[in-house]
C-alpha cells in the first residue's frame, strides 16, 4: 500500500490496524467470512476504471472488450455452480437484488408473504424500516413458539388468506434448513412466486453441504461476502423464463453501472467454490457449528430452536441475566467479535434483544475445528458467566490473542 501511505497516511494507518484487528480476533459475526487473497487483489485492480451500463455486448459505453468478457465469465460459472437457468452478477449488494425480484414481476401495491424480522427475516423482506414496506403490502409468518421453527401450516394458512404475489423463504437468523420444496409448493397452491433469499447460505449450498433451493424456486438471491466468501455484492438467479424482466429490472430498473471489479471477484469464487479447499471449508463450517452449539448447551445455555443446520447459533442470554448488547460489548473487549440479535421470545417486546448470534464461517476459514471449538465455548462461557470480572476478562483475551497467532487468517 505504499501509495496509500503516501497520498493518505491516516487511512493508510486505519487499513493496517484493520487487518491487525482482523488478524487478532475471533470473527464469529454469521454474516462474514475471509475472503483469499486473489479476491482482495481483483477488488482492488484496475478493473475499477470502466464504467459500463447494460449487458455484454450491448453496452451504452466503448470498450467492454474485457469486461464483457469478465462478465460472461461470471454469469456462466454461476450457473453451472448453482445448477441455475438464468445469473445476473451486477446487484452491488443482497438487498439490490431483492429489489430487483420483486420489481421484475411485481407492482407496486402487490401482496408478498415473508418471513419477519424478529423470527429471523431480512429488513428486505418488508420490515417498516425498509423501502420495501413502502413499495409492497407485507405480511409476516413466524416460527412455532415451541420449536422455534418455520410452521409451515401456518405459512399455507397465510397464504390462502393473504393470497401474496410472491412468497419468501430465507433469513439472516434461523439456524434451520428451510423446505423450499414446501414453501414452492405453497406458493403454486396460491399462484404466488417462490423467492428463496439465501444470502447467508450460498457458500454452504455452493460447497453441498445444505440443500439448494434453486431446483424449486422461481427466484433465488445470495450475496458473495457470507459464508460465499467472495467480494461484496449479491447475485440473482432464476429460471430462465423471468431472465428479460430480471435484466431490465437490475439496470436500468434499480441500478445503473455496475462494479467490474465486484463482478470479477464473484467470477472468482466460483471458479475457487468449485475447488476442494472451498467445499471442505464448507463442510467443516457446518460442523463446526453444530460442534460449538452443543457445547454451549452443555454450559447451559439455550440454543434458539435447540441447534443448528448450518453456519448460525442463535443464544438466548435470559437465563444468563444478561441482554444482548452487554454481552456482545464484553465478548468484543476479549476480542470475541459477534452481534446481538433479537430471538423469536423478543417479538413481543419491542426493542428487547436478547439473543446472540454466532456464526462459524469466520472461524473455520482460517483452519480452526473441534478442538478450537472446545476452546471457544469456554471463553464465551467464561466471559459471560463472570462479564465484570477484569482479571478473568484479561485472561480470556490473553487466550483469544494466542489461538488467533496460531490460525493467522494470512499467513
Ligand atoms: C445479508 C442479507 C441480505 C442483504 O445483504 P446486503 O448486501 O447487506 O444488502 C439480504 N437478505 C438476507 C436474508 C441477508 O441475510
Amino acid at each position: 500500500m505504499h501509495h496509500l501511505k503516501k497520498d493518505d497516511p491516516r487511512l493508510a494507518a486505519l487499513v493496517e490496524q484493520e487487518a491487525t484487528r482482523i488478524e487478532t480476533t475471533l470473527d464469529l459475526i454469521a454474516a462474514e467470512s475471509h475472503s483469499p487473497r486473489s479476491i482482495m487483489e481483483v477488488l482492488g485492480s484496475i478493473l475499477n476504471t470502466k464504467t459500463i451500463e447494460g449487458y455484454p455486448g450491448r453496452r451504452f459505453h466503448a470498450g467492454c472488450v474485457n469486461v464483457d468478457e469478465i462478465e460472461n465469465i461470471a454469469i456462466r460459472r454461476a450457473k453451472r455452480l448453482f445448477g441455475a437457468q438464468y445469473a445476473n452478477v451486477q446487484p452491488h449488494s443482497g438487498t439490490s437484488a431483492n429489489l430487483a425480484v420483486y420489481f421484475s414481476v411485481l407492482n407496486v401495491g402487490d401482496r408478498i408473504l415473508s418471513m419477519g424480522l424478529p423470527y429471523g427475516g431480512h429488513l428486505s423482506h418488508g420490515h417498516k424500516a425498509s423501502i420495501t414496506s413502502k413499495c409492497f403490502e407485507f405480511t409476516h409468518y413466524g416460527v412455532d413458539p415451541q420449536t422455534e421453527r418455520i410452521d409451515y401450516d401456518q405459512v399455507r394458512k397465510l397464504a390462502l388468506q393473504v393470497k401474496p404475489r410472491m412468497i419468501v423463504a430465507g433469513a439472516s437468523s434461523y439456524p434451520r434448513l428451510i423446505d423450499y420444496e414446501k414453501i414452492a409448493a405453497i406458493a403454486e397452491e396460491v399462484h404466488a412466486y417462490s423467492f428463496a433469499d439465501m444470502a447467508h447460505l450460498a457458500g454452504l449450498v455452493a460447497g453441498k453441504v445444505i440443500p439448494s433451493p434453486v431446483p424449486c424456486c422461481d427466484f433465488v438471491t445470495f450475496t458473495t461476502y457470507k459464508t460465499m466468501m467472495g467480494g461484496r455484492g449479491g447475485v440473482i438467479l432464476a429460471k430462465d423464463e423471468f431472465g428479460q424482466r430480471l435484466n431490465s429490472a437490475v439496470f436500468p430498473g434499480c441500478q445503473g453501472t455496475s462494479a467490474v471489479n465486484l463482478i470479477a471477484a464473484k467470477a472468482l469464487i466460483f471458479k475457487l467454490a468449485g475447488e476442494p479447499r472451498f467445499i471442505e471449508i464448507q463442510r467443516k463450517t457446518l460442523e463446526n457449528a453444530v460442534v460449538l452449539a452443543r457445547l454451549l448447551d452443555e454450559q447451559g445455555y439455550r440454543i434458539i430452536s435447540g441447534g443448528t443446520d448450518n453456519h448460525q447459533i442463535l443464544v438466548d442470554l435470559t437465563a444468563k441475566g444478561l441482554k444482548g448488547a452487554a454481552a456482545e460489548k464484553v465478548l468484543e473487549y476479549v476480542g470475541i467479535v459477534l452481534n446481538r440479535n433479537v430471538i423469536p421470545r423478543d417479538a413481543t417486546t419491542p426493542g428487547s434483544v436478547s439473543g446472540l448470534r454466532l456464526g462459524s464461517a469466520g472461524i473455520t476459514a482460517r483452519g480452526m475445528g473441534q478442538p478450537e471449538m472446545v476452546q471457544i465455548a469456554d471463553m464465551i462461557n467464561a466471559v459471560l458467566s463472570q462479564p465484570e470480572n477484569p482479571a478473568e476478562l484479561d485472561r480470556v483475551k490473553d487466550q483469544v490473542k494466542a489461538l488467533c497467532r496460531q490460525f493467522p487468517v494470512y499467513a
